[in-house]
């Protein structure tokens, strides 16, 4: 198994299309897991619509032990 390091969480906005960066910092995959089973608002970059912070609409940005980054869809994360 690849080495890999957490970065941080990004969530969608669906009505833009659009990753950003979440604003909330947990430090672990755990915590999110433990932060996201309530609702949770998170504000949209683009529109400053309130956007919700579920599993369907969030990802870990990870990077690999040669300093490629990539994604991974929260839904199955847990
Ligand atoms: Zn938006």
């Amino acid at each position: 198994m690849t080495k890999r390091t957490f970065i941080k969480c990004q969530i969608k906005c669906k009505e833009h299309g659009i990753w950003f960066d979440s604003p909330i910092y947990f430090g672990t995959q755990q915590a999110y897991s433990n932060a996201f089973t309530s609702d949770n608002l998170t504000t949209c970059p683009i529109g400053g619509e309130m956007v919700p912070c579920d599993k369907d609409n969030m990802r870990f940005e990870f990077r690999d032990g040669n300093g490629r980054v990539f994604y991974e869809e929260g839904k199955d994360t847990f």
